[in-house]
């Protein structure tokens, strides 16, 4: 037997591993597991190669046993195993010093906490959770087994062991404070967070499974059971093979292994797929998404080699695709360093940038290759989409090939073929192309069927934050401007060469003026006298578009003015002098009769615009109920 020194410098370094990682201590399975699958991918690849010595690889799996009475955790590989020189210099120098220069690191940022589970502090985690470790192991190659013991403290043992079959088994000591790592439901909980999709099988206890029925089982036959290994992982995960090798069910299949409690199937899939000049592979899933966008439980999923990190893809995939879900799978995204490092790292921002390509590719030939599907998955799409555009200038440049505006009418335009289907009835005499849109077909119906009648189309634009999307479409294409169908009469909205004349003289549109003015409550509500089509609608409210949209953008966030959220609602009470209705008004002596007329067609128009509610409400129809009686 031999005894030694481990050589640190830092006196004691477990009860520092310990301290500095406590909120994640559940790390060590992974990262022990981790050693156990790459000691098994290696002699894979020696045998690969001829230069195993005659080992047959066969078919190894890793088991992970608790010994709950001897409050011990077994990792056992078949892998390559080490020779006593190994141990020497792999786990008592090359690990340890592994160990130690990541405290040096972690000291450092040790402010800046939730980035421990990111490290890979390898085999020393295990003193996390274990107060003694001993590995007991037999190399590949024709040498003895050895086994080593070690009790956290930088003494170890190292003797010879009768181990015959090759691989390592790490036997862990659990510690009094960790004694949740011998329930078998946190152990399977681990395995299934971390371990899911490793490459190599992972045996974690027994399970009964049912025989099929023979063909000629007898009336009073019992069903047969017998134990195999549980095995808890998928060696080959759907994003491990190639696209061409994959059905569509395949896809959803893998979406349901991965979220087992979504019953809602994905949309569609990307899968990803590169390897210069980074390496990255995964399949993303646009799911169906609700407007409110509440927080999603279900993530995407990053992964290295196969090994689960995290599911906090911040800064790797940009920000608007946080809401698909999916896995992505690379070597080359440095985590061993703080998030805010991750975001300005070069690598990382051509993967998220990678990712948004990818993404973009993947709408424009869905879009192109099933224009009717893909009208179909709109309104589920568009959210992220619209987002997208906004946040994502590389997505912004390629969404003109693909993203859709829909009509009320359910007609879907890209905003090219808007701009040539409008063209030749919505240009206003000043040569601007009015896109007109409603964010409500019921609500401001009657609007709609303004624009309707004179042989407009609408928009339906109903995101929330479509405000600032139009914003930006108006401030890159010269010429177009939007606007809400409730924002103005439609004959203002699209202002043509012939003007209405009318029928009022201007004395008499200064006495219905001040008449008006002196009946409907000043705060809210400005009038405005037009000369329209005497059938238009004498009454009419409407909300000027900038306003709105200052207001609509500032509660949305991130636009607009300042402060403008918080200010009332403003209107213009439009009065089409022009009509009948009008005249009436303008010409009744009797001063109670005519602030009858005026505060009905105001509740009429209110009526109209959806803002006649509660006791106006009430008033309202008691008062109507009265005229007809
Ligand atoms: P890393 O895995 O990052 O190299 P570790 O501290 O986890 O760091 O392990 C140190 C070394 O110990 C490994 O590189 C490997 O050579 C050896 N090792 C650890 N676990 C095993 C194992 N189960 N089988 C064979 N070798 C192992």
């Amino acid at each position: 037997m031999t005894t030694g020194k481990i050589n640190v410098s830092v006196e004691n370094i477990f009860p520092l591993i310990k301290k500095f990682l406590y909120s994640d201590h559940e790390i060590f399975l992974r990262e022990l597991v981790s050693n156990a699958t790459d000691a098994t991918l290696k002699l894979k690849h020696l045998t690969n190669i001829g230069e195993a010595g005659g080992v047959t690889y066969g078919n190894p799996f890793i088991e992970v046993k608790i010994d709950k009475e001897g409050k011990k955790l077994h990792i056992i590989d078949q892998g390559i195993g080490m020779t006593g020189e190994e141990v020497e210099k792999y786990i008592n120098q090359v690990a340890f010093s592994g160990a130690e220069e990541f405290l040096e690191k972690y000291k450092e940022s040790a402010k800046d906490s939730g980035i421990i589970g990111h490290f890979g502090l390898g085999f020393y985690s295990a003193f996390m959770v274990a107060e003694k470790v001993e590995i007991i192991t037999k190399s590949f190659k024709d040498e003895p087994a050895v086994h080593w013991v070690c009790d956290g403290s930088p003494e170890f043992t190292l003797e010879p062991a009768d181990k015959t079959e090759r691989g390592t088994e790490i036997i862990l000591h659990i510690a009094e404070d960790s004694t949740e790592f011998l329930e078998e439901y946190r152990i399977r909980e681990l395995l299934k967070k971390y371990n899911k999709f490793m490459p190599v099988p992972i045996k974690f206890g027994t399970r009964t499974e049912t025989l099929p029925k023979p063909e000629d089982a007898p009336e009073d036959y019992k069903a047969e059971t017998v134990e195999v290994d549980n095995i808890i992982n998928n060696p080959n995960p759907a994003w491990t093979k190639q696209p061409s090798d994959l059905s569509e069910e395949d896809y959803k299949d893998f979406y349901r292994e991965l979220y087992p409690m979504q019953f809602e199937e994905p949309l569609f899939n990307i899968h990803l797929n590169v390897d210069y000049p980074f390496n990255l592979t995964g399949i993303l899933y646009f799911p169906k998404l609700s407007a409110d966008l509440q927080v999603q439980k279900d993530k995407i999923q990053l992964y290295q080699n196969q090994v689960f990190v995290t599911d906090n893809v911040e800064g790797i995939v940009p920000e608007f695709l946080t809401m698909l879900r999916g896995v992505i799978d690379s070597p080359d995204i440095p985590l061993n360093v703080s998030r805010s490092y991750l975001q300005a790292d070069g690598a990382v921002k051509k993967i998220s940038n990678y990712i948004t390509r990818k993404v973009a590719d993947k709408l424009k030939s869905l879009f192109t290759e099933n224009r009717e599907d893909f009208e179909k998955k709109w309104n589920d799409i568009k959210i992220v989409l619209e987002y997208g555009m906004l946040s994502e200038p590389k997505f912004y440049e390629k969404a003109g090939a693909f993203v859709l505006y829909p009509t009320v009418d359910d007609n879907y335009f890209t905003l090219d073929e808007l701009k040539e289907k409008l063209a030749a009835t919505q240009t206003d005499k000043d040569g601007k192309l009015v896109v007109l849109y409603a964010s409500n077909k019921d609500a401001q119906h009657s609007y709609i069927a303004d624009a309707k009648d004179k042989g407009y189309e609408v928009l339906l634009l109903d995101s929330p934050i479509v405000s600032h999307l139009i914003q930006k479409l108006e401030a890159d294409n010269e010429n177009i401007t939007f606007a809400r169908v409730d924002a103005d009469p439609i004959d203002k909205l699209i202002q043509k060469e012939e003007e209405q004349l009318s029928k009022l003289s201007d004395e008499e549109k200064e006495k219905l003026k001040t008449t008006l003015e002196a009946i409907v409550p000043k705060t809210t509500y400005t009038v405005q006298l037009e000369a329209m089509d005497s059938n238009a609608a004498p009454f009419r409210i409407t909300q000027p578009e900038f306003m709105r949209r200052m207001k609509e953008m500032s509660q949305s966030g991130g636009g607009g003015m300042f402060g403008m959220g918080n200010m009332p609602e403003m209107y213009n009470l439009v009065v089409n002098t022009n009509h009948e209705l009008t005249n009436s008004i303008l010409h009744t002596e009797d001063k109670a009769q005519q602030e009858a007329l005026v505060k009905q067609a105001l509740d009429l128009a209110k009526l109209s615009q959806n803002l006649l509610k509660g006791e106006e409400l009430t008033a309202f129809v008691k008062r109507s109920f009265e005229m007809i009686k």
